[in-house]
C-alpha cells in the first residue's frame, strides 16, 4: 500500500516512484498494489494513480484534509490502512511522510525504516528495507519479522518511476472518515504562503557542483560562472554548504538531494561516500581535482587532474567559444 502525497491536486513524484517499486514487490509476492490519497477534493486523481500502477485506490475527502496537518492526516491514514490490512506500507521520505509515517507505525505498534534507498523481497517473503547506516559506511538491511504491517519511508528520487499506462484501470473506493472535532480543532492554519522554488536540482540536465577544494566563496563563484555558461544548476557538497558558499537546498548527497543529471561536474570534491550516494547515478561525470588519487575519480567518466583555478577558466572560455 502506497501513501499518495499530493498538494493542491499535484501528486509528488516520489509517490509515482513508490508505485513503480510497489508493482515489482507485489508481483514477486503475487499480491495487488493498493494506494490511499487524501485531501479536500482528490477523487479526480484516481486515473493518474491507476496509470502509475495501483490496482485499488482509497480516496479520502474531507475539508479538514485540505492542507497537511499531522493529526487529521494520521486519523485518516490509520483508517485506510486498517481497512486494507496490507503487508507493506510505503511513504515518501518527504517532510510530510517523515512526520506521518512514524505516527502510523507507532499506532500499529510496528517498525519503520526511515529513508530507505532500496527495497527488495527477501527470505520468507519479508521486505528487505535497505538504507545507509553508520554515517553511510555500511548498507544495512532491516526487516520487521514480528510485527505488521512492514513500513518504510523511501528517499525522493532514488527509485525509478515508470511511464504511466494511459487507460489502466483500478478499483476506486471512497472512504468516509469523520475527523473528531477535538482532532480537527487542535491546530488551525490561518495563513499559507508558498515560497517560490528557485533551485531545481532534481529537474536539472546539467549540474556543476563544488566542494571544499574551491577554498573560498570567491573560488566557488567560478563554479557558478561555469554553471551560468552551461545553463546548469549549481550543486554543492555538505562541507561547501557548511562553509556558507552555497544555500542548503543545493546540497547533494545522502542528507541532501539525490540527482541523476545527464552531465555532472564535480569540482574540488573528494568523492566521500555520502556525497556519491546522491550523484553516482548521473549519466556522465566530469571530475576536476588536484589529487589524482581522489575517490571521485573512481566513478568519473572524464578525469581532469588539475587546479580549478586554471581548469575552470579554460572550460568557461571553451564553452563560451562553442556558443559563438
Ligand atoms: C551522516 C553524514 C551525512 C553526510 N551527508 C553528506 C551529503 O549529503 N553530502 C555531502 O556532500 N557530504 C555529506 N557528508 C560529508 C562527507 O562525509 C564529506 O565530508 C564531504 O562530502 C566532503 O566534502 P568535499 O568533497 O567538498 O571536501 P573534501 O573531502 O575536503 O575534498 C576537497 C577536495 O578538493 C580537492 N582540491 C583541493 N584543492 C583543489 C584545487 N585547487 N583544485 C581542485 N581540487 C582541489 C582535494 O584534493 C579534495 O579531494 C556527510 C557526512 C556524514 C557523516
Amino acid at each position: 500500500m502506497v501513501f499518495i502525497e499530493q498538494e493542491d491536486g499535484q501528486i509528488k513524484d516520489v509517490s509515482f516512484e513508490l508505485l513503480t517499486k510497489a508493482r515489482d514487490l507485489a508481483s514477486e509476492l503475487k499480491e495487488k498494489v493498493s494506494a490511499f490519497v487524501m485531501g479536500e477534493k482528490v477523487s479526480g486523481l484516481a486515473d493518474e494513480i491507476a496509470a502509475h500502477g495501483a490496482d485499488l485506490i482509497y480516496i479520502i475527502e474531507d475539508m479538514e484534509l485540505k492542507y497537511y496537518r499531522t493529526l487529521p492526516y494520521f486519523h485518516a491514514a490509520k483508517k485506510a490502512i486498517r481497512e486494507e490490512n496490507p503487508q507493506i506500507v510505503l511513504f515518501g521520505a518527504t517532510l510530510i511522510g517523515r512526520d506521518l509515517a512514524p505516527h502510523v507505525a507507532s499506532y500499529f505498534y510496528t517498525g519503520l525504516t526511515a529513508d530507505c534507498t532500496e527495497l527488495q523481497i527477501g527470505e520468507e517473503k519479508m521486505l528487505y528495507q535497505i538504507r545507509p547506516a553508520f554515517g553511510g559506511n555500511i548498507r544495512a538491511t532491516i526487516v520487521t519479522p514480528d510485527y505488521a504491517p512492514q513500513m518504510a519511508t523511501v528517499r525522493e528520487g532514488v527509485m525509478k518511476k515508470d511511464e504511466p499506462v494511459k487507460g489502466r484501470k483500478a478499483e476506486v473506493r471512497p472512504l468516509k472518515v469523520s475527523i473528531p472535532a477535538e482532532v480537527a480543532g487542535l491546530t488551525a492554519i490561518l495563513h499559507r504562503e508558498r515560497k517560490e522554488k528557485t533551485i531545481n536540482l532534481k529537474g536539472a540536465e546539467v549540474i556543476v557542483a563544488g566542494g571544499m577544494g574551491l577554498g573560498s566563496a570567491e573560488g566557488f563563484a567560478l563554479v557558478k560562472e561555469l554553471a551560468k555558461v552551461l545553463g546548469a544548476e549549481v550543486g554543492a557538497t555538505r562541507a561547501a554548504v557548511d562553509a556558507g558558499w552555497a544555500e542548503a537546498d543545493r546540497q547533494i548527497g545522502q542528507t541532501g538531494t539525490t540527482v541523476r543529471p545527464k552531465l555532472y561536474f564535480a569540482v574540488g570534491i573528494s568523492g566521500a561516500i555520502q556525497h556519491r550516494a546522491g550523484m553516482e547515478e548521473s549519466f556522465k561525470i566530469v571530475a576536476v581535482n588536484t589529487d589524482p588519487e581522489a575517490p571521485i575519480f573512481d566513478i568519473a567518466d572524464y578525469k581532469i587532474v588539475g587546479d580549478y583555478k586554471t581548469v575552470l577558466p579554460e572550460l568557461i572560455a571553451a564553452y563560451k567559444k562553442l556558443q559563438q
